[in-house]
């Protein structure tokens, strides 16, 4: 079982993922790996650093570098539990990169996705939840001081937004979108339904 969670930063992902993560555990689910991109790796945690902090990244070099990062990730993490049998959630997959690199940084879509595709060997998440949220409420909920990417503009998080939401129309199989507004338990609860849905399956 593999499912990412995708929305702008301060949607509440990493709750989600969190309370997932212990529902899972609790209903006897052996083995729940918790991940993240960027930085889910130790080569990733040194990407990251460069991604949030470096300077002089023009939106190719941004964009290679967060495949490079999910290249390693899928081979060195996430391909090996799910062979074991865990059940892999990632705060942040390959949708973020289409949504980010080609929405926001206005790359081709088709060819951020396609780098995307050819660094994991085409592994696409059984399950996306996307955590929809107005940007402006986005930025009233960060609480840390915002890092380079956090900085970009707010039409850079409108397109960003619009790139999710575009993507999970056209898939609405393997896309979950919610209300990131909603009471956290409720969020919680719907996600549950689905999952509980895929492990019938
Ligand atoms: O989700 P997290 O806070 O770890 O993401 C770190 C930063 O990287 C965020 O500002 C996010 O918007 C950005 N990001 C990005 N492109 C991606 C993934 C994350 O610009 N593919």
């Amino acid at each position: 079982l593999f499912i990412s969670f995708e929305g702008g930063d301060g949607a509440g992902k990493s709750t989600q993922l969190g309370l997932l993560a212990d529902s899972l555990a609790a209903s006897g689910v052996r083995e729940v790996v918790r991940t993240r991109e960027p930085g889910g790796t130790e080569l990733g945690r040194t990407l990251r650093d460069l991604l949030l902090h470096g300077s002089d990244l023009d939106p190719r070099t941004e964009a290679l570098l967060f495949a490079a990062d999910r290249a390693h990730h899928v081979a060195s993490l996430i391909r090996p539990a799910l062979a074991r049998g865990a059940a892999v959630l990632t705060d942040r997959y390959l949708d973020s990169s289409v949504a980010y690199q080609a929405g926001g940084r206005v790359l081709p879509a088709e060819e951020v996705e396609q780098i995307s595709l050819w660094a994991t060997g085409s592994l696409l998440p059984d399950l996306t939840v996307l955590l929809d949220l107005d940007p402006v409420l986005l930025t009233e909920r960060l609480s840390d001081a915002p890092d380079r990417l956090e900085r970009a503009g707010s039409d850079f998080h409108v397109r960003t937004r619009q790139a999710f939401l575009d993507r999970a129309a056209a898939d609405p199989v393997r896309w979950l979108v919610l209300d990131a507004a909603r009471p956290r338990e409720e969020l919680a609860a719907a996600i549950r339904v689905r999952v509980d849905a895929l492990l019938a399956g």
